[in-house]
């Protein structure tokens, strides 16, 4: 008898049909609502202008469904010597993700907004069309999105601050023309290399420095470690190094350009020492890297480094917004799909009452974090076309989205594990990785707690709340007007009403972070959190009054029914902070380090 004869005790079991396949599809074409949404904020003209460009992602995600999974399962591997002993520090990808890349910038997911009339007539609407596609792919591959949001980044700051002196702008448009192509061939993808070992939040405390070289390419080398360099064999990086003689913190800091082919050879001052085992996004890959002398062009120096990259981080939040929402719907794309077909109690858990108001939260949590992030988005086209307001919106916007989106994506994803069951958790299934991929989403671009700091500053400095609020009358204003006499489930006087109070209580508990700024910083989380939701509330009423098509305005009404019920749901840990709590604080984290 032989091994597997041994082994071989039960026979091979037929599958039994009752475990549903969730088919891919281009989740564009199936988003009936998110079709009606993008036609009412783009305009009916834009919208259908831009339709195919929306579809081609679509359909691109539709073929990514299988890639994406191949791709995670052969992540990127780093080849530091080539067969004859030079050092190369090249990283080899599997075909699944090069065959993405070529669908996803191949469709225009960055060039789109580079060309054409995103960048003349139809500027007003460049990121609402921008995000709004790639919305559809990142649903499918959101490993592959970070190198989009840092390819579409880098080309934005090299835009916004061109060199003044004819080298540097022609290195910038050169540059800007390879982020863009659509052409695999002669693309160059983005790369931000900001993190180093000492922290992240902390960018003031970096240490990498740049010293002058008339000899070198652009004028300086830079020298030193980056512990998080994502896409890292990018051809075209933005890197911060401290200056000579600079001041301290991020006011010394310069912000510079480095090609990786640009002198020939620069890429063997770019050491990798490593590729990180990643918990997710594993089909892309995450550095560490010491510059050793690589060469370097200036784009802003002291004083103005910090700031150029805080667009950048700004447009990455965003990304990282606009990601989040997407796996929060792949995921429960994924839970309503499968209990389409899945049967309990000799019934099918789509008509299983408590299986349908999980789903339906689910899903009202979700439209509202769309809505939010999609207004986000509408505020930076209108800081972008000199909209003073507009900018203040997106600078309050930006982080109270990131956010609580972040929290939203894992917080979907895992009940959308749960709500499919042990099928679920199964690699074979999609969720885990969605999962795994949304966890760095409150990480990457900073943290709760950053955000939550950022958001106080742009209260505190720049009474950015003022705008938030100003756009949270003017949604309630609206939808009172537009509703008449209300729906089943919104009541538009009584809700109205409601959400002044929310607005009015928002504004009072302002007061206390002013006084006290070490309470400011407990509370922090817990208005963040409360102003995005109130933000979201708001501006699902007015669509659910202003919307001209009636399923927008349905969803829009039944997602505000039940998301009002929720006062919080998104960051829980600190959320309901006071100043009487915080005596309770030494014993109890004392208690968690077992102290
Ligand atoms: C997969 C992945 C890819 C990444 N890719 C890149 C990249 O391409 N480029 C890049 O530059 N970086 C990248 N990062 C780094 C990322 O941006 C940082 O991890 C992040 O900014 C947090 O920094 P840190 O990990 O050093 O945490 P730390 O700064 O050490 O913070 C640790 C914890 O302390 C908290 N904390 C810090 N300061 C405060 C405070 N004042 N008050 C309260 N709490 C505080 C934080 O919220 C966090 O919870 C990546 C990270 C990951 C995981």
């Amino acid at each position: 008898m032989t091994t597997a004869q041994t082994f071989q005790t039960a026979p091979y079991r037929a599958p039994t049909g009752t475990i549903p396949a969730v088919e891919p599809t281009n989740l564009f074409a199936d988003d009936k609502v998110g079709q009606a949404y993008f036609a009412h904020t783009l305009g009916a003209a834009g919208f259908d202008k831009y339709r195919g460009h929306f579809d081609r992602l679509g359909e691109a995600g539709r073929e990514s469904f299988e890639l994406a999974a191949l791709a995670d399962r052969n992540p990127p591997t780093l080849r530091t010597h080539s067969p004859q002993g030079d050092r190369i520090d090249a990283v080899d990808y599997h075909a699944s993700y090069r065959h993405m890349e070529v669908l996803a910038y191949g469709g225009g997911i960055v060039g789109a907004k580079f060309t054409g009339d995103l960048v003349g007539a139809d500027r007003a609407i460049r990121h609402g069309v921008g995000f709004g596609a790639g919305y559809y792919f990142a649903q499918v591959e959101s490993g592959m999105y970070c190198p989009i949001c840092m390819t579409d980044g880098v080309a934005r700051i090299l835009e916004m601050h061109t060199p003044a002196d004819p080298f540097g702008r022609d290195v910038a448009q050169r540059t800007i023309a390879h982020l863009a192509t659509r052409d695999r061939a002669e693309l160059w993808r983005g790369a931000m290399f900001l993190t180093e070992i000492q922290g992240g939040s902390d960018v003031g405390a970096n240490a990498v420095v740049a010293k002058p070289d008339a000899d070198a390419f652009g004028g300086y080398r830079l020298f030193g470690d980056k512990w998080f360099c994502s896409n890292v064999d990018a051809e075209a990086i933005l890197a911060l190094a401290r200056l000579p003689d600079a001041p301290a913190g991020t006011r010394g800091l310069g912000l510079f350009l480095v090609l990786r082919h640009e002198p020939t050879g620069n890429f063997k001052n770019i050491r990798i020492h490593r590729l990180k085992p990643k918990f997710g996004t594993r089909s892309m890959p995450t550095g560490e890297v010491t510059l050793e002398g690589a060469e370097a062009v200036l784009i802003g120096g002291v004083n103005q480094g910090f700031k150029m990259m805080a667009d950048m981080l700004n447009l990455s939040r965003l990304y990282n917004a606009v990601a989040s929402v997407a796996g929060a719907k792949r995921a429960l794309f994924e839970a309503a799909r499968y209990g389409e077909g899945r049967r309990a109690f000799g019934e099918k858990l789509w008509d299983l009452p408590l299986w349908r108001a999980v789903v339906a939260d689910m899903a009202a949590e979700q439209f509202a974090g769309f809505v939010l992030t999609f207004e986000t988005v509408r505020s930076l086209d209108r800081a972008d076309t000199g909209d003073a307001e507009g900018a203040k919106l997106a600078r309050i916007l930006t982080p109270i989205a990131k956010a609580t989106m972040g929290k939203l994506a894992v917080a979907l994803a895992s009940e959308a594990v749960e709500t499919v069951g042990g099928n679920g958790y199964i690699e074979e299934s999609p969720l885990p990785r969605v999962l795994r991929d949304n966890q760095v989403l409150p990480i990457w671009e900073g943290t709760t707690n950053i955000l939550s700091l950022d958001t106080l500053r742009a209260v505190g400095k720049e009474q950015a709340h003022e705008a938030l609020f100003g756009r949270i009358r003017e949604a309630i204003r609206a939808g009172v007007k537009a509703a008449g006499g209300g729906t089943e489930a919104v009541q538009p006087r009584a809700q109205a009403e409601l959400l002044r109070a929310a607005l009015e209580d928002l504004g009072a508990r302002l007061g206390t972070l002013a006084a006290d700024p070490a309470l400011a910083q407990r509370l922090a989380r817990g208005w963040l959190e409360d102003a995005g939701r109130l933000t979201s509330q708001a501006l699902l009423f007015e669509l659910a009054g202003t919307a001209t098509d009636p399923l927008l305005a349905w969803t829009a009404a039944d997602a505000l029914a039940r998301v009002h019920l929720r006062p919080q749901f998104a960051t829980p840990f600190a959320a309901t902070a006071s100043a009487g709590l915080t005596a309770t604080e030494p014993r109890l984290l004392a208690y968690a380090a077992a102290r």
